[in-house]
C-alpha cells in the first residue's frame, strides 16, 4: 500500500447518483464496497462528506437568506449525509464512528482529534460531519483541516471526473488530463481543484491531493496502491 492513512472527501452531490436531489442508496452501497476493499487491506480511512445534495449556504444567500443561517443548514446537511454513509458502511460490515464539528451529541460524537485517531488505529472508519463547524467555509476546507489534524498521508478527492484537465472536459473535447501537477501550476494555470482556502491550506502543509473518479469501481483501491489513477497534486 502506498498510503497508510487517507482522508477521502466525497461531495454531497456524489451521493445523488442519477437523482436531482437527496441520496441514492445504491450509490451509497457502491461507495461502501469501495471503502471496504481498502480497509480490508489495513488502510485507515477517514471521510469528510459534503452537503451540496441537500443545501448550500451560498444558494440560500442568493435568494435573500442570511448567509450564516444558510451555512448552518448546510452543515446540518453534511450530518444527514454522514448518517446515511454510516448506515451504508455498517451494512457492508465496516465499523464506523461519526464525529460532528457541531455538537449534536445524541446523533454523533463530538469531533475530538485524539479520539478520531484512536478509532482509525482500531480499524474504524471515521466520518467527519458538520464541516469545520464555521460558516463561510466549505467541506473541502474541512477535508484539508481534518487531514492535517489526523496526519493523513493524502487527501483523496473522489469526483465524477477522472482527474484535473487543462480545461473542463465536460465542455471542451480537446482538454487533456494531467497525471501530476504542482500546487503552483494549478494556481498559475487557474485550474479548479478545491476552493482557494482549502487549496492553500493543503499547499502550506505539504499535503498532496489526488483527484480521481470515485464512480469507477476499483479506483479507490488503485489510488491507495499507488497506481496512476486520477491526478496527483504535489509540491
Ligand atoms: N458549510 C459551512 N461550513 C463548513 C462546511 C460546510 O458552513 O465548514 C456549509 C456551507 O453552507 C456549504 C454546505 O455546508 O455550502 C455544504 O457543504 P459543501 O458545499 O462544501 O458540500 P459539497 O459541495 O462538498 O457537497
Amino acid at each position: 500500500m502506498q498510503y497508510k492513512r487517507v482522508l477521502l472527501k466525497l461531495s454531497g452531490e456524489a451521493l445523488m447518483g442519477n437523482r436531482q436531489y437527496g441520496i441514492d442508496p445504491e450509490r451509497l452501497a457502491e461507495y461502501a464496497e469501495e471503502v471496504k476493499s481498502v480497509t480490508n487491506q489495513g488502510v485507515e480511512v477517514a471521510i469528510v462528506i459534503g452537503g451540496g445534495n441537500i443545501f448550500r449556504g451560498v444558494a440560500g444567500a442568493s435568494r435573500g437568506m442570511d448567509r450564516v443561517q444558510g451555512d448552518h443548514m448546510g452543515m446540518l446537511a453534511t450530518v444527514i449525509n454522514g448518517l446515511a454513509l454510516q448506515s451504508a458502511l455498517e451494512d457492508a460490515g465496516i465499523q464506523t464512528r461519526l464525529q460532528s464539528a457541531i455538537k449534536i451529541n445524541e446523533v454523533a460524537e463530538p469531533f475530538i482529534r485524539r479520539k478520531a485517531i484512536r478509532h482509525l488505529e482500531k480499524g474504524r472508519v471515521v466520518i467527519f460531519g458538520g464541516g469545520t463547524g464555521n460558516p463561510y467555509f466549505t467541506t473541502d476546507s474541512a477535508a484539508v483541516l481534518r487531514a492535517i489534524e489526523i496526519k493523513a498521508d493524502v487527501i483523496l478527492k473522489g469526483t465524477r471526473v477522472d482527474g484535473i484537465y487543462t480545461a473542463d472536459p465536460e465542455k471542451d473535447k480537446k482538454a487533456t488530463k494531467f497525471d501530476f501537477i504542482s500546487f503552483d501550476d494549478v494556481i498559475r494555470k487557474g485550474l479548479k481543484v478545491m476552493d482557494t482556502t482549502a487549496f492553500t491550506l493543503s499547499q502550506e502543509n505539504e499535503l498532496p491531493i489526488i483527484v480521481f473518479d470515485m464512480n469507477t469501481p476499483g479506483n479507490l483501491m488503485k489510488v491507495v496502491t499507488g497506481e496512476n489513477v486520477g491526478t496527483k497534486v504535489n509540491l
